[in-house]
């Protein structure tokens, strides 16, 4: 395995691999707004620890973050709460649906995992703690900002309303919660703040940026900033590892062997510590709600890097 792997070429490689296949995949119509995008985008993006980014493809088009927020979510949930956070939701792969509400009745309502919904909307309850829903957003809207050094990311509000308007299964899961004693806020205002985290507008060139302190132990190697404690890092890219592609997320590690985490906008945020953080994009999504084409560009780039935290 080369040292430094021409990172470029593999991108270029991986392109012309998949092109004959972009499109495949069934694009989220569950979200009306979802179901209007170009099934044929692909992206993809690679930043080393040094800053050297590597794009190829729609690198720099905007598609929708869903849930790789649940990623940052329980980063400013363990940075507001601390440990108090593992109180709420637990760090146990589901083995079920994303939006399943099957394993709540028996666990009295704490949800397994902050990265399947039940547990990001029960993070979301604590996001909002001292906060109004506006400021909650506000805060998460400044986090992702800063992180990607650029003030341009927005919340497609077409996106969000539109979750908003068919979001039952995510309602029945916080009212689920709710019944439970397990919600501290109105349900309403979770929900309102948890939609609009999934609503976030970005590309891989800057979800590569924001996820690159994942990848070099919870500091931001461009700017030097400490975003969280090494230790802290570790464990979020734990979770990734473990529960990051809800019922795949075995097959995930298998395949790629990163810590991950995947959205039904299509995109997939890869973190390879001490290495690099990679996003893409591709909006075709498998059985499980997971990017077809993404995770097989990821498993390529693994194998051709050999960045595999299995080494
Ligand atoms: N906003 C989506 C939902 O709540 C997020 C799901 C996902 O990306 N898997 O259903």
């Amino acid at each position: 395995m080369p040292e430094r792997p021409d990172l470029d070429h593999i991108l270029r490689e991986i392109h012309e691999t998949l092109a004959p296949r972009f499109g495949e995949g069934a694009v989220a119509d569950y979200i009306p707004q979802l179901a209007r995008v170009d099934p044929r985008g692909f992206g993809m993006a690679v930043i080393t620890l040094d800053g050297d980014t590597h794009v190829v493809g729609d690198a720099d088009t905007a598609f929708s973050i869903q849930s790789i927020s649940k990623v940052l979510m329980l980063t400013l949930a363990l940075g507001k709460h601390g440990e108090a956070v593992w109180s709420r939701v637990g760090r146990e792969p589901s083995g079920s649906a994303f939006n399943s509400i099957v394993q709540l009745e028996y666990e009295h309502a704490v949800p397994r995992n902050p990265f399947i919904n039940a547990g990001a909307i029960a993070i979301t309850d604590l996001l909002l703690a001292g906060h109004t829903p506006r400021e909650a957003i506000g805060e998460m809207m400044r986090f992702v900002r800063s992180l990607a050094e650029d003030e341009s990311i927005a919340i497609d509000q077409a996106v969000a309303r539109s979750e908003q308007a068919t979001g039952d299964r995510n309602r029945a899961l916080a009212y689920f919660m709710h019944s439970y004693g397990q919600m501290r806020h109105p349900v309403d205002h979770v929900l309102g703040v948890y939609f609009h985290h999934c609503a976030i507008a970005i590309s891989c060139r800057q979800l590569a940026r924001v996820g690159l302190f994942l990848a070099n132990n919870g500091r931001d190697p461009v700017t030097g900033g400490s975003i969280v404690s090494p230790s802290r890092a570790r464990r979020i890219n734990a979770v990734m590892l473990t529960c990051g592609h809800y019922d795949q997320s075995g097959d995930f590690a298998y395949r790629v062997g990163l810590p991950g985490k995947s959205g039904v906008g299509g995109g997939i945020l890869a973190i390879a510590p001490g290495r690099a953080a990679v996003a893409v994009w591709s909006p075709g999504l498998n059985a499980f709600g997971n990017s077809l084409l993404g995770s097989l560009a990821l498993e390529m780039l693994a194998r051709r890097t050999g960045w595999s935290v299995f080494g």
